[in-house]
Formats: structure tokens, C-alpha cells, sequence
């Protein structure tokens, strides 16, 4: 830290750390053509051409204490799309209102339901109808020609279904039951 040396009236005073000669001047404690200098400068200068540069930060003892720490900001809440409130991540749907949580790890954009496949599936699946709809149209028709693969094929789509790991036309897990 630059030390400041003052001369009042061919008087030299100090030395003084920046902070207090800054205070000196602040206080006007020192008359107004009094000169300044410190080690590096060529010659005195007059305290009113001084340039100090800019205040230190006040240590940090003397700052005002933190204000008693909020909630922490919890990374598993989202607004919920359709009120607003906050959801949790692992919700299906809001508790709100009701509308589904596009960020629960198990969200599809289909509108497809378990459910209904697996029932079409169950009594119809010979038939390909619960590819017919899910708008796989084309394995659906495969599936008459095969007789279901045999049956084999049948059983096979009950039960990815039935785990939610069927598949809708555009490739969206159907992981609603209702
Ligand atoms: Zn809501």
C-alpha cells in the first residue's frame, strides 16, 4: 500500500496509508494548499490535483451480515404448463390443475393410452388393431397376413405394451395407462 507524506506550510506530516489520507481529504482536515507525495512520484503535488484512484472495498468483517438464506432453489420444480405453480419433477400430472408434466422422465407426446391398446391388443390383436390404433398402419396389416406372427408376435406386443415401451406412429412411448 502506497504511504502519503504531506507538507503543510513547509511542515511534513505522516506518512499516511491511502485510506486515511482519502479520509483527511474527505474531513477537510487539511488545509486546501497543502502538497502531497509518496515514494515513485517525481515531485510534490498539491492535495486538490491528487489523484487517489479508487476506494478500496471495506474488508470483509465490515460488511452488513448476510440476511438468513432463503429456501434453496430446488432443480426438480418446474412451472407447471398449465397454472403456472410449481410441480415436481417425478409428477405425472399437476396436483394443481391437472394438466401433464412435460418434464417427468416418462412424458410422451402421444395421446395414445395404454389401456386402450392393451385391451385392443388382448382381444383383437390378431387383428393388428391395436397398431391400427396407434396409426401403425403397415405392421398392423402384417400382422393379419402372419396370423401375429404366429401368436408369438401377439404375446410379444402385450407385453411392451403392458410396460409402457410401445410405441406410437412418430416413435412416442405410450407410458399413460388412462
Ligand atoms: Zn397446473
Amino acid at each position: 500500500m502506497a504511504l502519503w507524506y504531506i507538507s503543510v506550510g513547509g511542515e511534513q506530516r505522516g506518512p499516511y496509508p491511502t485510506e486515511q489520507l482519502r479520509q483527511m481529504i474527505a474531513e477537510a482536515s487539511l488545509p486546501p494548499d497543502a502538497f502531497a507525495w509518496r515514494d515513485g512520484m517525481a515531485q510534490w503535488q498539491p492535495l486538490s490535483q491528487l489523484e487517489l484512484g479508487p476506494p478500496q472495498l471495506p474488508p470483509l468483517s465490515s460488511l452488513p451480515p448476510p440476511g438468513p438464506p432463503g429456501p434453496p432453489p430446488n432443480p426438480a420444480m418446474f412451472p407447471c404448463r398449465g397454472c403456472g405453480r410449481p410441480i415436481h419433477l417425478s409428477a405425472v400430472a399437476c396436483p394443481h390443475c391437472g394438466a401433464v408434466n412435460e418434464h417427468h422422465p416418462g412424458y410422451s407426446p402421444t395421446d395414445k393410452r395404454i389401456l386402450i391398446a392393451f385391451v385392443l391388443c388382448f382381444f383383437l390383436g390378431g387383428l393388428g388393431m391395436h397398431r391400427f390404433y396407434v396409426g401403425k398402419w403397415g405392421t398392423a396389416i402384417l400382422m393379419i397376413v402372419t396370423l401375429a406372427g404366429l401368436g408369438i408376435w401377439w404375446l410379444v406386443d402385450m407385453i411392451i405394451i403392458a410396460t409402457g415401451n410401445f410405441t406410437d406412429r412418430d416413435g412416442n412411448k405410450i407410458t399413460v395407462w388412462l
